[in-house]
């Protein structure tokens, strides 16, 4: 095993099993600068006992560097394989699992996400995915470094670049747009035009400090806006982790899921273990209103677009058919309906 595909593998656990993101962080770190050598340094460097002269590299990623080039799949790795093998899933689940050919929300270090876009992108790829969708904050969304214009253009630029080299993958242009307190879509309305997609999420007034009539109006506001395809996590509630409990936020479901089914909105499965968006009784409501859904991992780190799994059980469990998804759909249908009009 090559020592940078051993720390990328390394990170990757870490990252899905949701441990502290500074301990995958710190692999991920260490592949990058390993990745930067030739194969001669490096093989010199491993010999030599010199890895952690090198800044970045401590003793646990240079063991694990080490025990690689070594030829053996290293300790720490391999007790990672074992704790963090993901339970067998439903047939059901496992079917619609298989069926998603890509992720449509996911944030990189433009934003407040862990790494560039070049790790996710190829981390999608390595799960078999067809596509993935780059949606960084909005630049309202200071704390999350959301993107400026400026920044979202230059991010778009990059995008371009890496398109050729990572066919036939297709790395879809996007953002998630915060909506702001009066319903309307954060950031450069031009720039919306040019993205792939669009997933509008709320971001303020969370967790029942907006009464439902303004929470509802608001949200209806943007799904008529014809360029949001997402309505991303769409009551905010936090079910677990770091940043605490938050509840529901109240809107009437039955208005905003009719709009999103006439508007061919997308409502997200938000697929995070600490939102699991919307609730099973919303998400039911959300099938039986027609709406189209989508089954997204809101990554912030590459091992969490394999999440996808959380938020399929769930699609499932609430009666969902596969053709209701969009990310079950072949690219050119999705692209259809990402430039439909309206
Ligand atoms: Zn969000
Ligand atoms: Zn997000």
């Amino acid at each position: 095993m090559h020592p940078v595909d051993a720390l990328r593998r390394t990170a990757f656990l870490l990252e899905r099993s949701q441990a502290p993101a500074h301990r995958a962080g710190a692999f991920r770190r260490a592949a990058l600068v390993l990745a930067a050598l030739d194969d001669a340094e490096l093989d010199r460097r491993v010999r030599e006992g010199a890895l952690t002269e090198l800044p970045g590299i401590g003793p646990r990623t240079a063991s694990v560097a080490t025990e690689a080039a070594e030829g053996g799949v290293p300790a720490y790795l391999a007790d990672l394989e074992r704790a963090a093998a993901p339970a067998p899933l439903e047939p059901a689940v496992q079917a619609l699992r298989a069926a998603l050919r890509g992720d449509l929300h996911a944030h990189t270090d433009w934003s407040d996400g862990g790494s560039p876009v070049e790790e996710m992108a190829a981390t999608a790829a390595e799960l078999g995915h067809e596509y993935l969708a780059i949606t960084d904050h909005s630049p309202r969304l200071r704390v999350a470094s959301g993107l400026s214009s400026a920044r979202l253009g230059r991010q778009l630029d990059l995008l371009e670049l890496l398109r050729g080299p990572l066919e036939p993958f297709a790395l879809l242009s996007g953002i998630e747009v915060d909506i702001t307190e009066d319903g309307g879509l954060d950031g450069d309305s031009d720039l919306l035009d040019r993205l792939d997609v669009v997933v509008a999420s709320v971001h303020s007034q969370l967790g029942g400090r907006s009464s439902a009539e303004a929470m509802t109006a608001r949200m209806l506001a943007a799904v008529a806006d014809p360029r949001v395809d997402v309505l991303g996590h769409c009551t905010g509630r936090l079910v677990t982790g770091e940043r605490g409990r938050r509840p529901e936020a109240p809107f009437d479901a039955a208005a905003v899921f009719a709009a999103c089914a006439e508007r061919g909105v997308a409502v997200e499965v938000n697929s995070r273990p600490e939102r699991l968006d919307p609730p099973r009784r919303l998400l039911r409501q959300a099938v039986e209103a027609g709406c189209l859904l989508s089954i997204d991992t809101d990554a912030h780190a590459p091992g969490q677009l394999d999440w996808q799994h959380l938020g399929a059980a769930r699609a499932v469990e609430c009666g969902a058919e596969p053709d209701q998804v969009v990310n079950t759909w072949p690219l050119e249908r999705l692209r259809g309906w990402l430039s439909r009009a309206g």
